[in-house]
């Protein structure tokens, strides 16, 4: 198999949406679903082409009950590109005879292909081949280009191509029962020069959508004129054109598309701009060779090298940072959007931006650290919503959404249903204030591997700032434990919003919460202490910090809670070890998947809350993100004592507890037993590459990639494999290569330099860039190198 392609041999309509997700096409600023250019939304197909951050909120009505749901658009299709001979049906692969069929998404190039031969019940046989791309530099431009040749039959061919504005917010069956036409047509028309365009409007944000297609024919290279006809609907605009075939004759049809919108930089009007952009954007071969170029940039900057590893395992890895790419690229960088959990290539979750970000983040901090912080200054654009949000919540300071949009508003949806049971059950996900300390971590973690210290200045220290802020208001003091409390969250664990019994919805002192509080309160101590004074005292003063809450902040940071169970096990919240043990191995018997125990026990009228049963990594997600040693530190801080065989015994203890109903929860998983238990560790591992290739979850990926799994898988390799960590103003290393990985090596950014790094069981090297500014600090063990530029260093393991 080729590791650089992601390979389909046959036509399989039950897969059709899958591989559309995976073969999505996109540049950080729009993606478009790999359905095919002659399909329209049905039972098989979802054609779908989504623009970074671009949202429409609609009321629906359920059950008497008015909700309102923001949701990323679907924006018109652009590919439409149809067939047919003579007045026969339009050419369509369920109707036909398949005599050869191939697709592959090439990741290298950031080119999806498809080769098929087909024969129609006249006995007539045609091939097509095609080819399309986003491109990757010319962020407005996608193209497609089709050869079809009459193999055996002489006739007339009509070649239809459109821009359909008809399309609705269909692609997630949990929301059919909503509203989902988000689009207005405004205008549409042709021009002279052989283009059509249309223009439409988000009905509540406003934001206008222009797209212009310029097609062209040719044979070996030279231009084909043909009869063109324009039809034209308010929301659809098309062009055939006509031009006869002899046997053994082909045709080439070039469709240029240009997609603008009038949020997009640097725009004055839209509709316009499109068919400029179209018109000045030349031929297909010329555009793709500049695309490949940017690719070529991105992947020398981006790329794993694996030794010894299945070649299965590193394509799957190669498609997971090109979907990354494609999500957040250079593009990105300045367009006020956030990462979504997944990707721009569906409509699951509506293109909401959740504290996946915590997986993402550290594979673009060490390779493309401008776009960590395009997305960070996208969080700190909505500090002020986050500032309302914690008032109204009768706290201080910024409480993040838990699901943020447009706005930086609470997007999480108020029911959700549960298609087991047909129920619309209440959803109190939006309690996973945790939210605040991830955001509060990542800043730190960008800081750590950037020394952006302007960054920190102007942006980073304020949104810490306040969200420590926050978590001292949450916080309630216990006289009696003289401790302080965190109540009404919910954990990661989904399963659990409430105690069984309760009214109100939320729980107590959750674990992994609490920590991550303590952890902000003590870094935005230390980061008024790392600014300048002069900054650090302005900072107080605008916000209004005073010595005494500075104190108290200290206090709140030694003294959170952290409730413990048996024999030193972290309780994932307050009351945990009352609830009752789950019966497993009856569950496993009846039902095929048990990853969604929530919806099972919910359609079977009983509640996940009364069991000892978690969707994803909660108490383990503190291994995952802290250092057995940083967490020792924070623990002792926080007066516990945690020794290597609590890490142990705490994670043998919940790994038996976990469904794994997020595909973000082999990931942690497969971190925290790295070092362990590396076979279980390796097993996890190949589980959660499989997440969106093999649509492990049944049924989700077609909605839309996981890219927390697959950055984080990625993120295994790079950081966890490698011992990375930065810190203390060094970058550490600590390898330990898993039994199926030879070597890995990886080009790294730190504090502005490129480090080349190889990892080997016995030795790791490093060699500093000849051209960096400085010295690279590099720890290992306890010693730190400071590697002069071009200088190599190796190290016997
Ligand atoms: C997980 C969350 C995650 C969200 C978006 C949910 O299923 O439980 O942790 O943030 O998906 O990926």
């Amino acid at each position: 198999m080729d590791p650089w392609k992601l390979a389909y041999h046959n036509f399989d309509p039950s897969k059709e949406k899958v591989r559309e997700a995976l073969c999505t096409l996109g540049n950080g600023a729009f993606a478009t679903r790999g359905a095919a250019p002659e399909s329209s939304a049905d039972d098989i197909h979802y054609p779908g082409t989504y623009v970074a951050g671009l949202y429409n909120r609609l009321k629906s009505n359920v059950h008497g009950r008015a909700i309102e749901n923001e949701d990323l658009v679907n924006l018109p299709n652009w590919l439409p590109l149809r067939f047919r001979i003579e007045q026969d049906d339009w050419l369509e692969l369920c109707q036909l005879d398949i005599l050869e069929f191939l697709q592959e998404l090439d990741l290298r190039r950031g080119v999806l292909q498809r080769r098929v031969r087909v024969r129609d019940a006249k006995g007539r046989i045609t091939s097509l081949s095609e080819r399309r791309f986003v491109h990757m530099r010319d962020a407005q431009l996608a193209a497609l280009e089709t050869t079809i040749v009459a193999e055996n039959w002489s006739g007339g061919l009509t070649i239809h191509s459109a821009l359909d504005g008809a399309v609705e917010n269909r692609g997630v069956e949990r929301y059919r029962q909503l509203a989902s036409k988000h689009l207005e047509p405004i205008e549409s028309g042709s021009l002279e020069w052989g283009a059509t365009w249309l223009k439409v409007r988000s009905s509540q944000s406003r934001i206008e959508i222009a797209e212009a297609a310029r097609v062209r024919l040719f044979r070996k290279g030279e231009a084909l004129r043909a009869a063109r006809s324009l039809m034209e609907e308010p929301d659809y605009v098309a062009e055939e054109l006509s031009l006869p075939l002899q046997p053994g004759e082909s045709v080439t049809v070039e469709k240029v598309v240009a997609l603008v919108t009038s949020r997009d930089p640097a725009i004055s009007e839209c509709g316009l701009r499109a068919q400029k952009a179209a018109r000045r954007a030349g031929r297909i071969q010329d555009l793709l060779q500049s695309h490949a170029e940017a690719w070529a940039q991105l992947w020398h900057r981006c790329e794993i090298q694996l030794a010894g590893c299945e070649p299965r395992a590193v394509m799957i890895l190669r498609l997971h940072i090109f979907h990354l790419l494609q999500t957040v690229s250079p593009n990105s960088v300045d367009r006020d959007v956030g990462v979504p959990a997944r990707g721009w290539h569906g409509e699951a979750y509506r293109g909401h931006v959740f504290w996946d970000e915590l997986f993402i983040f550290p594979f673009l901090n060490l390779r493309l650290p401008e776009i960590t912080r395009s997305l960070l200054r996208y969080r700190h654009r909505r500090l002020g919503e986050a500032r309302c949000a914690a008032v109204e919540a009768a706290c201080h300071g910024a409480m993040y959404p838990w699901q943020s949009g447009s706005t930086g508003r609470e997007e999480s949806q108020a029911l959700h249903l549960n298609p087991r049971s047909e129920r619309w059950v209440p959803d109190n996900s939006h309690r996973q204030r945790h939210i605040n300390a991830a955001i509060a971590y990542n800043i730190w973690q960008y800081y750590q591997a950037t020394a952006d210290h302007e960054f920190l200045y102007f942006y980073g220290a304020e949104m810490l700032l306040e969200i420590a802020r926050f978590w001292a208001s949450a916080a309630r003091h216990d006289p009696d434990s003289d401790r302080f409390d965190i109540l009404g969250v919910m954990g990661p664990d989904e399963y659990h919003d409430n105690y069984p019994g309760r009214q109100v919805r939320a729980l107590e002192n959750n674990a992994y919460t609490n920590v991550m509080a303590a952890w902000t309160l003590w870094h935005a101590l230390q980061v008024l202490q790392i600014l300048p004074e002069e900054r650090s005292l302005e900072l107080k003063r605008q916000l209004g910090i005073s010595e005494r809450e500075l104190a108290h902040w200290d206090q709140v940071s030694r003294k959170l809670k952290i409730p413990f169970h048996g024999d030193g096990i972290i309780s994932q919240f307050e009351g945990y070890d009352r609830l009752k043990e789950f019966d497993w191995e009856s569950y496993r018997k009846r039902y095929d998947s048990i990853e969604r125990l929530d919806r099972i026990l919910e359609a079977e009228g009983d509640t996940a809350n009364r069991y000892k049963v978690s969707k994803q990594a909660d108490v383990l997600m503190l291994f995952y993100v802290f250092s057995a040693e940083e967490l020792g530190t924070l623990f002792e801080r926080l007066g516990y004592q945690l020794t290597p065989d609590t890490i142990s015994r705490n994670i043998r203890y919940y790994m038996h507890r976990t469904s794994h109903g997020s595909t973000l929860s082999r990931v942690v998983h497969s971190w925290v037993l790295a070092r362990s238990d590396r076979e279980r560790s390796w097993q996890l591992f190949s589980e959660a590459l499989e997440s969106d290739i093999a649509d492990v979850q049944g049924g989700t990926t077609p909605e839309g990639i996981h890219l927390g799994a697959m950055a984080g898988t990625v993120d295994l390799v790079q950081r966890c494999y490698s011992g990375i960590e930065t810190r203390d103003n060094a970058i550490w290393f600590n390898p330990c290569l898993p039994d199926d990985i030879e070597c890995i090596k990886l080009r790294l950014r730190y504090h502005g330099r490129w480090l080349d790094v190889i990892v080997e069981r016995k030795r790791l090297q490093l060699c500093t860039d000849k051209d960096a500014t400085g010295p690279v600090r590099v720890g290992f063990e306890d010693r730190i190198y400071e590697m002069q530029p071009g200088e190599r260093r190796e190290i016997v393991l």
